[in-house]
Parts: C-alpha cells; sequence; structure tokens
C-alpha cells in the first residue's frame, strides 16, 4: 500500500470527515468535491453543536445583565477569547479582539492607525495582497495625506525582501501589512525576516493569517509580530467572527474608530471616556455567539493535532499541484518557495469562469474570478482572473483526483468547442 493510500485511510482522518456532512452530498448528480476552502472552509458537526447549545442553554447579551444567562454568555464569550489568545500564542487575553473578519479587523486597524498618525501615516504593503490588505491601507493614507507604498515580487512570487528592505528606508517609518499566505499565489512569506526588517527600520508589523490560521503555525509572541487578523469561516468557525490580535501596549495607544454601547466608560454631554482593551474595540453588542464557535472550532483543531492538519493540508496542495501540472495546457500561477492551501491556475484561451462552470457540472466546486487580488492579477500577471483549487485536511487525495480529472474534461470540450 503506498503512503498516500494509507494516510487516505487513517482513522483520523475517515472520523474528521465524518464531522462534516455537509461533503456527503451530490452536486448535479455526481457526488460534491468541494475544493473552495480558501473562499470559506465547512463547519464540523462540533461547532455546529456548540453554538446550538449556546442558544438551547445560554444565550443572553453580554457584559450588561447581573442575571445567570447573562453571566453564563459572559463566561463563555471570554473563555472564547482566553482560547484564541491560546491559539495564536497572545500573551494576554486582551490582546485578542473579535472582529466581524478579517476584513473588518484591517479596516479597523487601518483607521485606527490614520486617526492616530494623521498626516504622519505610513502604510506598506506587498502586490501579494488581497484586496481586505491593500485597499484599507490605500484609502487611510489617502484620506490622511499619508504615504502608502507596496513591495514589489520576485519572479517566483515571494515578496522581494531586498526591494521592502529600500521602501522601509526610504519611506516614513509607519506599518508594514502582509499576507502570512497569499489567496492567489499560496505564497507563505517569511514573516521572521519581514518582521526582523520592519522592526530594524522602526515599522510595525501587521500580519493578515486569514488564509495562514490553518495552513501554518501561528505564535505571535515568538514572532514578535504587533498586529493580526484572521476570520472564523476560514478556519471552521462561523461567518460574521474575526480577530485582529494587537500587543496591549499598542492598542492601548490607538484610537477607537467605532463608537456606541460597551466600549465607553463614561459619557457627558461634555465629552465620552473610553473603556481599555480590548472592550474600547469592540462597540456594540459583539458576536459572542461566533465567538463561541470558533472556539469550538480551535478546540477542534487543536484535539486533531495542529500539526496533523497543517501537514495533511500541505500533502494535499502538493498532490493537487502535481496533478494539475500533468493536464495539458494548464498553467499555474507562480512558484514560490514554499506554498500553502491553494493551487491557481489558467488555461490558454479557456475564461476560468467556463472552467468553474463546467467542473461544477462535474461536482467539482472551485473559484473562479480575480481572487480579490487585482493588483497581483493584472499588474504582474497581466490577467483579470484565475481558477482555484485549494483542499483542506478533510478532503482526499481521491477528490484531488476527481478534480484533476474534470479539469482533463473540460479543457477537452472546450478544444473541441473552439475547433
Ligand atoms: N486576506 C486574505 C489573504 C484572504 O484570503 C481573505 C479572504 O479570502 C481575506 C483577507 C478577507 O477575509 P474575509 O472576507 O473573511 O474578511
Amino acid at each position: 500500500m503506498t503512503e498516500l493510500a494509507m494516510s487516505e485511510q487513517s482513522d483520523l482522518w475517515r472520523a474528521a470527515r465524518a464531522q462534516f456532512p455537509i461533503l456527503d452530498q451530490r452536486v448535479c448528480g455526481r457526488p460534491l468535491v468541494y475544493l473552495d476552502n480558501a473562499a470559506t472552509t465547512q463547519m464540523p458537526l462540533c461547532v455546529l453543536d456548540a453554538v446550538k447549545e449556546h442558544y438551547l442553554t445560554a444565550n443572553a447579551n453580554v457584559h450588561r445583565a447581573t442575571h445567570e444567562l447573562s453571566g453564563r454568555s459572559t463566561c463563555a464569550f471570554e473563555a472564547a477569547r482566553q482560547r484564541v489568545a491560546r491559539f495564536i500564542g497572545a500573551r494576554f487575553p486582551e490582546e485578542v479582539i473579535f472582529t466581524r473578519g478579517t476584513t473588518d479587523s484591517l479596516n479597523m486597524l487601518a483607521q485606527a492607525f490614520a486617526a492616530q498618525r494623521g498626516a504622519g501615516f505610513s502604510a506598506l504593503v506587498s502586490m501579494l495582497e488581497h484586496h481586505s490588505n491593500f485597499v484599507p491601507w490605500q484609502q487611510a493614507a489617502l484620506r490622511a495625506g499619508g504615504s502608502f507604498g507596496v513591495a514589489p515580487l520576485d519572479e517566483r512570487g515571494d515578496v522581494d525582501l531586498e526591494a521592502l528592505e529600500r521602501l522601509l528606508q526610504e519611506k516614513p517609518a509607519g506599518i508594514v501589512s502582509v499576507a502570512h499566505v497569499s489567496n492567489v499565489l499560496g505564497t507563505v512569506s517569511p514573516l521572521e525576516r519581514i518582521v526582523e526588517l520592519a522592526h530594524g527600520h522602526g515599522w510595525l508589523v501587521s500580519v493578515d493569517a486569514a488564509q495562514s490560521i490553518r495552513h501554518e503555525r501561528i505564535d505571535v509572541a515568538a514572532l514578535d509580530c504587533d498586529f493580526l487578523s484572521f476570520s472564523g469561516h476560514k478556519a471552521l468557525g462561523p461567518t460574521g467572527i474575526g480577530v485582529l490580535y494587537g500587543k496591549r501596549e499598542l492598542l492601548q495607544e490607538l484610537p477607537p474608530v467605532a463608537f456606541g454601547g460597551e466600549m465607553v466608560d463614561m459619557v457627558r454631554v461634555a465629552g465620552t471616556t473610553f473603556e481599555d482593551v480590548p472592550l474600547r474595540f469592540e462597540a456594540g453588542t459583539p458576536n459572542y455567539v461566533g465567538a463561541i464557535g470558533l472556539a469550538a472550532a480551535l478546540d477542534y483543531l487543536e484535539s486533531l493535532g495542529g500539526e496533523a492538519v497543517r501537514e495533511r493540508e500541505h500533502e494535499l496542495v502538493k498532490y493537487a499541484e502535481q496533478r494539475l501540472e500533468g493536464v495539458a495546457d494548464v498553467q499555474i500561477l507562480g512558484s514560490p518557495l514554499r506554498r500553502a492551501g491553494v493551487v491557481s491556475f489558467a488555461v490558454e484561451d479557456v475564461h476560468p469562469f467556463d472552467i468553474a462552470t463546467l467542473m461544477d457540472k462535474m461536482g467539482v466546486a472551485i473559484r473562479a474570478g480575480s481572487q480579490c487580488a487585482q493588483p497581483l492579477l493584472e499588474e504582474v500577471y497581466g490577467v483579470n482572473s484565475v481558477a482555484r483549487i485549494s483542499p483542506a485536511f478533510y478532503n482526499t487525495f481521491a477528490e484531488v483526483d476527481a478534480a484533476a480529472d474534470a479539469l482533463e474534461r473540460v479543457v477537452r470540450m472546450c478544444r473541441m468547442a473552439q475547433r
């Protein structure tokens, strides 16, 4: 039996798969092959159960009332904050701010940073970024009258560290915000080196961990990054919940940018004072049930063994890359030193939407489009759309085979239609 087949059959992965009954269905008459995990992951039964259990037994608004249910809800919400802090290696639970997702976290951070620095605002991103880690910084710079720079990539699709260092030297020190893992090329950025370079030149570092939260080990204290953002729905959790991590001393200096209940200390006609972190950044009723679901998801990921999940996802993506390389006319985007999570590809003279639509008819769910990374696609690769396959640990190697076979058929069909 091959090594692949052995891992296929391991009890761990079979039991894991059973946690995701949504995968056990037919689409267009074919068994569903869900390979769009970079867009959103599915939720295991244990997360759905945790959410349901909370609604059934403990639901009440948090922090506000003295009654029993509110107390239970508050305890579960604050326990979720501690869970997230442990998962990412934060020193203190109050370094974890609950947001609506990565996009919300990065907008909040960019706006707070702009409010703090004014015309002295300076931000640097890379050409790899998702729009969520590009546009908030660009727009904040425009509004503040500050500076915005973009580090180029090398020919493989890795951030050009020499060019990044030149920008760090030339521009006024501010904040560098980079993707840990690119949602298009799968590039894993060398964060340790980026943090070292940035700090060496007096810059802060924000990490977009939307993709890496499942694929890479994250330890914010060891890495010494200043901020980090991710979304629950890409880590087996519910939608509408996300995290902004920040070093406590830095969060304490940042002004809040959303105002309302929960985040205030004293409100008078003459003025308002604010709560300490994290509450000063959580205006209004937080998505406490989302946070509880996210905590259950992180518990589940750890129960599988974080390293085992990461290894399996790396194996699956490596296998997907090999299989796609074998399909005639398929061009894989980028060849980063280390790839995680996704393989994006194009087929000459076939639109990615046609590929994804036809593959869907064969039961295979993949993504096609700009992948929310127009600067990368249009300005680096000169295309406006690509197709993308992104496995998760609950996928099987046989499903990757099914996707590659479906793609082969699609390419053949399109070539015949072009004759
Ligand atoms: N950053 C990266 C690298 C992503 O892949 C995504 C989503 O695909 C985001 C940010 C935005 O995440 P969300 O839509 O959950 O806010």
